[in-house]
């Protein structure tokens, strides 16, 4: 008897079934590609395979690891337009924005391969405690294990592969649960990994939707976790109960602070890209811009001639294009209900303020004046192409309010005077402060980026960036072992009293602390 393979399903018919998901291109509303959606059993399927396979990617060490991190750098290198395409495809950003996620790949696949040894080298500790003179102290930091990663739409590589780097690097498999909205350039990842020839079942992407990563947190070892704040409070919470650590990276509503002394060409400019990068639908946007009273005419006239320059639509190539489509529907209504209701309320939209007609998700970039503190564009995360500015009496009042929202990511400020602007710097709250300057921190791997209150927990990059993805281990190695301890039994009060005499001799009178 012979059997005829079933026809490939349509678009149409994939896009009602429920085992997959249609991604669609947020530029032009055509279909960009069809994923499966996992089930529970898949995503165990999956877990179970990439705990099989990391004992023996552990065991290459960090040289034997770093040299396939060398690889995916060079792949990076030679596929960017693919990559870039890919993302542009499914997300809507600019191909100049979608070629900064293949650089941060390229960067991160060098960094880790280079760092990922120093930071997760033995280290041996030195106490003075005089109980335990003559042993060796040593923290190691170990695999978690089966790491999971599971990352938003808004950067497709960067918050998600990106995330996946040290964590393979410090030698776990890693399972990606990218966003069901852009899952396409994380299968590029899955396709890239095998082409460099990285052990299989090391690496390994679920897609799927929000009970895909649900699955995930279940059976995993470690998590890390970007998206909004809502859905990262219920994954800790659930990383909580299952004891495993977690870190998350989240929203925020970052604020600019231009102080009166700044060089407000440059301030406008950097607040310009801040605001606008990604069509704002970065967790680190500028999403609010505070000014001192006496230049805030002349920062307003500088920022609105600069929306006004902004080419938005469809990005077709390199340089074409400003601002991009909004990749994610619902971010669309909120875009819009923030600026209605601003204006609603008495604020002025100096360009832009509505959707632009036609096809895509495009909202016109939208510069907010007359606003107030307590609006919604003004506390609440927007994420989208709008930027609203308020003028404050002085740097005071400019703190207060820039600490006056649930979230602490990010922040910059700008003036001359240095001194003042570390100052200031060190009263925000926020993970991260840029003085004259914005996002720019991103890139520098070496230094932490996490964020306060609402925006999260731990941080990417530096130590704390991939030791996040180990167990710790403390060895304490007895070089010496006698018979029997002071303090171990048959208690005698002999041995007793020579101990109270070490702590009275040691500790009886203490030294001045060190300033
Ligand atoms: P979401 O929280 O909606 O989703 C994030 C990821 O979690 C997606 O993959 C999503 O899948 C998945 N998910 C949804 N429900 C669950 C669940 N119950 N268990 C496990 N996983 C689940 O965020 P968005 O994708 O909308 O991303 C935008 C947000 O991300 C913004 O708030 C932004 O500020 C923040 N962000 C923070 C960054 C930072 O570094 N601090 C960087 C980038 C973005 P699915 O999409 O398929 O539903």
């Amino acid at each position: 008897m012979t059997t005829t393979a079933p026809a490939p399903k349509t678009s149409a018919e994939l896009s009602h079934d429920p085992g997959f998901i249609q991604v669609e291109n947020p530029s032009t509303g055509a279909v960009a590609g069809t994923v499966p959606n996992l089930d529970e059993a898949a995503v165990d399927a999956l877990v179970a395979a990439a705990r099989a396979a990391q004992p023996a990617w552990a065991e290459l060490g960090f040289s034997g690891r770093a040299r396939y991190l060398r690889s995916m750098q060079k792949w990076f290198i030679d596929n960017a337009d693919l990559v870039a395409e890919t993302i542009h495809r499914e997300n809507g950003k600019s191909y100049d924005e979608a070629h900064i996620e293949v650089a941060y790949g390229v960067m991160a696949s060098a960094f880790w391969a280079r760092k990922a040894g120093s930071y997760l080298a033995d280290e041996r500790v030195r106490t003075r405690s005089p109980f335990v003179l003559g042993r060796k102290l040593v923290i190691r930091y170990a695999p978690a294990g089966v790491v999971g990663v599971i990352g938003p739409w808004n950067n497709p590589l960067l918050n998600n592969f990106g995330d996946v780097i040290p964590a393979l690097a410090a030698g776990n498999a890693v399972i990606l649960k990218p966003s069901e909205i852009t899952p396409l350039t994380s299968v590029l990842m899955a396709r890239m990994t095998s082409e460099i020839g990285l052990p299989a079942d090391v690496f390994a992407v679920a897609t799927g939707d929000g009970e895909t990563g649900s699955a995930l947190v279940e059976r995993v070892d470690a998590l890390m976790f970007t998206g909004s704040t809502r859905t990262g409070k219920k994954v800790a919470a659930r990383c909580g109960e299952r004891l495993i650590p977690v870190s998350l990276e989240l929203g925020g509503k970052d604020p600019a602070i231009v102080l009166a002394d700044a060089d407000l060409d440059r301030a406008a400019h950097m607040t310009l890209f801040g605001a606008m990068h990604n069509s704002g639908q970065t967790c680190t946007s500028v999403e609010r811009v505070l000014v001192e009273a006496p230049v805030y005419d002349e920062f307003v006239a500088k920022m609105q001639v600069a929306f006004e320059s902004l080419r938005m639509g469809e990005s077709t190539g390199l340089g074409t294009s400003d601002s991009g489509s909004l990749t994610f529907l619902p971010q669309l209504r909120t875009v819009t209900s923030h600026v209605q209701d601003a204006v609603r309320a008495g604020a002025r939209a100096l360009t832009g303020g509505a959707v632009r007609e036609g096809a895509g998700r495009f909202f016109e970039p939208t510069l907010l004046v007359d606003v107030d503190e307590d609006m919604d564009c003004m506390t609440q995360e927007t994420f989208g192409p709008t930027l609203p500015i308020l003028k404050v009496a002085d740097e005071e009042e400019a703190i207060r309010i820039a600490n006056s929202t649930s979230f602490g990511l990010q922040a910059s400020v700008y003036t001359k005077d240095k001194k003042r602007g570390q100052r200031v710097a060190r009263r925000l709250h926020a993970g991260t402060v840029t003085i004259n300057d914005v996002l720019a921190n991103y890139f520098a791997l070496e230094l932490p980026m996490g964020g306060w209150k609402d925006s999260g927990l731990g941080a990417r990059h530096g130590a704390e960036g991939i030791r996040k993805f180990t167990k710790r281990q403390s060895i304490l190695v007895t070089n010496f072992p006698m018979k029997n301890e002071l303090h171990t039994m048959p208690f005698n009060a002999g041995s007793q009293a020579l101990m109270q005499k070490i702590v009275k001799v040691v500790y009886g009178r203490p030294r001045r602390t060190a300033r």
